[in-house]
This record gives C-alpha cells, structure tokens and sequence, in this order.
C-alpha cells in the first residue's frame, strides 16, 4: 500500500493539472460511454481504450453482472446505468468481460462459496443464463467461452431496463460486447452473428 500512498500524494506534482484539460473538468462530464466490466485489478478501461479522464464512465462488480431489471432494493448497477443515460446522454454501452476471470472460475469450477455467501448470492445472478457451460471439466484456465456467454447474458439483461429500451429501438443507444485477455491485452468485439472476433486497428 505504501507505494500506492506515495503516488496517490505526489499525484498532483506529476500530473499538469494547470493544464486546460484538468481545470475543464470542473465544468462537467461527458463521457463517451459506459464502461461495464469486472471489479478486477488486472482490467483497467482507460488503459485499454486510452481514455482520458471525462471521456468513460466506469461501471464495475464482480463479473461485470448487469442484475436483471426489476430485482429489489437499492442497486448501484440500476443507479448507475440510469444516470449514465439519462443525466449524462451516454449513447455507447461496453460490457467487457475478461480472461482468468476469478467470477467465471467460481462458476465454472462449482466452487463451494459458503465462506463466501455475498460473493455466491451475487453470482446467483448470472448463474442460470451459464449453466449450458458450467458442467464438466475446464479444460482452458482463461475461461473464454464463459466469460463470453457471461457478456451476451449482460448485454440482455441491460437491454430489458426501461432506460435502455426505448433508446434502442430510436437507434440512440448502442451496446457493445468486448472480451479482454489480461495477459495479451488483446481486445475480441462481439460481431453480430454473436462471435466474438478481434478486429484490425
Ligand atoms: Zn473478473
């Protein structure tokens, strides 16, 4: 943590933030996208897509999981996908899920999370939409089959808020499907055939 302390305090000297870039954040945001992906420290969005600060708005948990519109209580995930398209006009959603995937392991594996039940309950989320791939041994540790169904599954379940909808049918929302691998950094996009391929720069 020690590093991390020392960073974060010399922070301001290394960053230029007289620059008109940083003093333009105090008027406002407005990102480009929401950027929906797993809580995971190997994962980082602004890294992958270059993003400078403003330009995405991050949407993080355990799984990139989208919980299904309507569950009850407060969600962070609702609050958060609502204010993103209502308040900030994003019209670009990314769900990206990730290779090693610690989420997609416990699933995959049938892993006893009873030491762990806020991580098993949330899980539960995503759970039945991946059972086709959950039986049988895991012959590759990335995961990619899962983590990918695990994206299309999210991408549905955004798809069925009241935000979202009304925007997608008027063509002014657009939900894109990625799948990073954490140790290529290679990016796969989810064609509309419902493969996921990487695409040339
Ligand atoms: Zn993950």
């Amino acid at each position: 943590m020690k590093a991390l302390l020392d960073r974060a305090r010399s922070f301001k000297r290394r960053v230029d933030f007289e620059s008109g870039e940083y003093r333009k954040l105090a008027e406002g945001q407005y990102p480009e996208a929401l950027f929906i992906t797993c809580s995971d420290s190997r994962v980082i969005p602004a890294l992958i897509t270059g993003a400078r600060p403003g330009e995405i708005f991050e949407l993080r948990n355990a799984g990139n999981i989208v919980p299904p519109h309507g569950r009850q209580g407060a969600s962070g995930e609702a609050a958060t996908i609502e204010y993103a398209l209502e308040v900030l006009g994003v019209q670009d959603i990314v769900v990206c899920g990730h290779s090693h995937c610690g989420a997609m392991g416990a699933l995959k594996s049938g892993d006893d999370l009873s030491a762990l039940p806020g991580v098993d309950a949330w899980l539960d989320l995503a759970r039945p939409e991946l059972a086709p791939l959950l039986d049988g041994a895991c012959e590759d540790p990335s995961m990619p089959a899962v983590a990918q169904l695990n994206v299309v599954n999210q991408l549905e379940a955004l798809r069925s808020y009241p935000v979202t909808k009304p925007r997608l049918d008027a063509g002014r929302l657009r939900l894109h499907g990625w799948y990073y691998e954490v140790d290529t950094g290679q990016v796969h996009e989810l064609d509309e055939d419902g493969h996921f391929r990487v695409h040339a720069a």
